[in-house]
């Protein structure tokens, strides 16, 4: 759940300031990636964990109201994470995460949930469950031959075993640099930093670039995708909205390329709304952004 203040100017240490306004909204990269694919036409279930409070029940709500299938999201017994957010007047943000249920989904949980991985046509994970857990699911997803996406934020070092074999990574500009630990400013450096991941064995690297688009990079070539001309607004949920149509589109059968697209118009559409989960767009939206790609 984000909890999300607007104030003029952050607080400094030990300092009380008066804000503006404060909201409480359902949010979480799982979260948000699993209504973008869903609303994308994606028959979609969740997996994860909230804590036992109204928070958690909220969330619960919010899944059936998008047509997430949620029996697998389990109630701890703690409260449900939540990221406090401050937004000053300039736009810009403090944000403190609070990991607590994301936490608590283990290997008691992963295992309950074996069954449904191995029947998925595909499996979209990310970095806000333990590190050993995501380790522990793209194990059984390569190991049952389940194509799996990893988008690797927040950002943070991942060990080799778990690249090797991976099948897609999606990670944002910041992500890959941290990722390889090359800086990857221009077109030859974000090569460079794609064909590090390459060589330790991830099958395809899609790379976001805002709102220069998507770089694919795979063992037949690199690319990039250019991204569609929107005016933004909010970039918030940009890459969930991108990762959820990724995910939608190479299940639905799309071809890389296509599925990059299709993708690239979700997070140009995402771009242009306020919030998370408000701002990820319906199926006719993409379809008729990502129709112009096609032209
Ligand atoms: P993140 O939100 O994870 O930092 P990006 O900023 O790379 O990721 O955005 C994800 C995707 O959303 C981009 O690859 C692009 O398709 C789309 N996007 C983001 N910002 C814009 C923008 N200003 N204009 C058009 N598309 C955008």
């Amino acid at each position: 759940m984000d909890l999300v203040a607007n104030v003029e100017s952050f607080p400094k240490p030990g300092q009380s300031v008066i804000g503006n306004t404060f909201d409480v909204f359902p949010g979480g990269k799982g979260a948000n990636q699993c209504v973008a694919a869903a609303r994308l036409g994606a028959d979609v279930e969740m997996a994860g964990m909230v804590g036992n409070d109204g928070y958690g029940e909220t969330l619960l709500n919010m899944f059936d109201g998008e047509k997430v299938e949620r029996g697998n999201v389990f109630v701890a017994q703690t409260s449900t994470s939540v990221a406090v957010i401050l937004i000053n007047a300039q736009g810009e943000n403090q944000i403190a995460a609070i990991p607590t249920a994301n936490y608590a989904f283990g290997a008691k949980e992963l295992e309950k949930v074996r069954n449904a991985i191995l029947g998925a046509g595909l499996i979209l994970t990310q970095l806000e469950l333990k590190l050993e857990v995501v380790g522990e699911l793209i194990k059984i997803c390569k190991k049952a031959g389940v194509p799996a996406i990893l988008n690797p934020a927040p950002a943070q070092r991942l060990p080799d075993e778990m690249l090797k074999g991976l099948d897609y990574i999606t990670p944002n500009e910041t992500e890959l640099e941290l990722l390889t630990g090359l800086h990857a400013g221009t077109i030859d450096s974000l090569y460079a930093a794609a064909d590090a991941l390459l060589s330790k064995g991830v099958k395809c690297v899609i790379a976001t670039l805002g709102k220069r688009g998507a770089l694919i990079a795979d063992k037949s070539g690199k690319k990039i995708i250019p991204g569609y001309r929107v005016t933004a607004v909010d970039t918030v949920a940009a890459g969930d909205a991108f990762n959820g149509a990724l995910a939608a589109a190479l299940v639905g059968g799309k071809t890389i390329e296509d599925a990059v697209k299709f993708a690239n118009a979700a997070g140009a559409l995402a771009v242009t709304k306020r919030g998370a989960i408000p701002s990820l767009p319906r199926l006719d939206e993409v379809e008729s952004l990502f129709s112009i790609s096609k032209k």
